[in-house]
């Protein structure tokens, strides 16, 4: 009997705005947009921000082309979580089927989601017209409260705390369960109740973090976000088994994420910070969670032949230091085979020996762990590592 698993894509991480600031690339600037493949090959995708684009152009049929079906779960109607809509290319696709689902707006009233449709694609704001968008599409309403089957799936929905309402989702597939809590504040019980509710005993929970805690203490109070000390918190009442950080702030560098999540790290066991191109899976055999980063994206690599010493932190916690040789570098990163395993999304020193004009020096880097592969030598993974400084 095989063993179910699901598989949950982050192809947008980034909250309020896209960023392109170079010092943004590692976490990713598309705003959120994640994909769920069920184990009985339902594909859910969750927002539809800049990073919908991404997933479109890498479309692949759901459940191998059996089924053209793909459920889209909105969470509130914020730019940020419909911007990619009309540059997400399957909606052009006659044989394509979409449903969406999202609540009624007091805004815009009955099929708010079809209506956001419709004004997105008015002129003058986009070159091409509706009649373009050729796959079909079945608008349903959701309220906080309601919970339904999706195949083998349930998918309930909450309110959150957020400015002109947001909804979270909460998905149980026979692999494990996933909740999705984007763009939420704490501070009203009731709402931090259905908070909790969508979080109980999750294997993953997805908590908006894009605030520090003295942020959301002062000048961005009312803002309607969170902070990963929230989400420590929040994970370990609500019994989560691992906390994933999302909806970081445009304003927040690379370095800063890493910061916020060396924080997080300490006030709760299994946290990882949303990275685009990051895959989970669910229920894979022996362990629940497992995480995999994207390859470094760069053509720059060259084969080559350091000796190097490494220090990092390995899976379980502990300081380890070990000699290896580096033979795959490139100007932003390098893939090192390692006997000790480190943990992934965390850092490591990384000192070479250079040849130079007079003799051997070393060159120090600071490596940070973007990937973890089998290595090709026994005994020995392969770490993905983008240099920091
Ligand atoms: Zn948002
Ligand atoms: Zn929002």
């Amino acid at each position: 009997m095989t063993v179910p698993i699901a598989k949950l894509s982050f192809w947008g991480v980034r909250g309020s705005t896209p960023t392109v600031d170079p010092a943004t690339w590692r976490y990713g600037g598309n705003t959120p947009c994640l994909e769920l493949i069920a184990p009985d090959g339902t594909q859910i995708i969750l927002d539809c921000g800049t990073g919908l684009r991404m997933l479109g152009s890498r479309w692949a049929a759901p459940n191998g082309g059996k089924t053209p079906e793909t459920h889209i779960l909105v969470t509130h109607y914020h730019w940020d979580h419909i911007q990619g809509i009309p540059f997400f290319s399957p909606l052009y696709v006659e044989n394509n089927e979409f449903h969406f689902y999202s609540f009624r707006s007091k805004f815009l009233g009955r099929d708010s989601l079809k209506q956001v449709f419709e004004a997105q694609m008015a002129l003058p704001y986009f070159p091409v017209d509706m009649s373009a968008m050729s796959a079909k599409r079945k608008f349903k309403e959701v309220d906080g409260g309601e919970s339904f089957m999706v195949g083998q799936n349930r998918i309930t929905a909450r309110w959150l705390n957020h400015p002109q309402g947001c909804l979270g989702f909460r998905i149980e597939t026979p692999a494990g369960t996933m909740a999705y809590a984007t763009d939420n504040e704490p501070g009203d019980a009731k709402l931090d109740e259905s908070l909790a509710e969508l979080a109980a005993g999750a294997d993953i929970f997805i908590n908006d973090a894009q605030f520090t805690p003295e942020q959301l203490e002062t000048t961005r109070k009312g803002w309607g976000h969170s902070s990963w000390l929230e989400g420590a918190k929040m994970a370990r009442q609500a019994g989560a088994k691992t906390l994933v950080l999302f909806h970081h702030d445009p304003d927040s560098t690379d370095r800063m994420v890493d910061s916020i999540l060396r924080q997080a790290r300490e006030e709760f066991d299994s946290v990882f910070a949303a990275s685009e191109g990051m895959v989970v899976t669910l229920g894979a055999p022996g362990d629940r969670v497992q995480a995999h980063m994207p390859g470094t994206r760069t053509a720059l690599r060259r084969e080559a032949h350091f000796h190097a010493k490494v220090c990092g932190v390995t899976e379980g916690g502990k300081d380890f230091e070990e000699e290896t040789v580096v033979r795959d570098i490139s100007l932003q990163g390098a893939l090192i085979s390692l006997k000790h395993m480190p943990r992934l999304q965390s850092e490591l020193q990384v000192t070479m020996e250079a040849p130079g004009a007079d003799g051997v020096q070393s060159m120090n880097l600071r490596g940070y762990v973007v990937r973890i592969d089998t290595g090709t030598e026994k005994g020995h993974v392969a770490v993905g590592v983008v240099f920091t400084d």
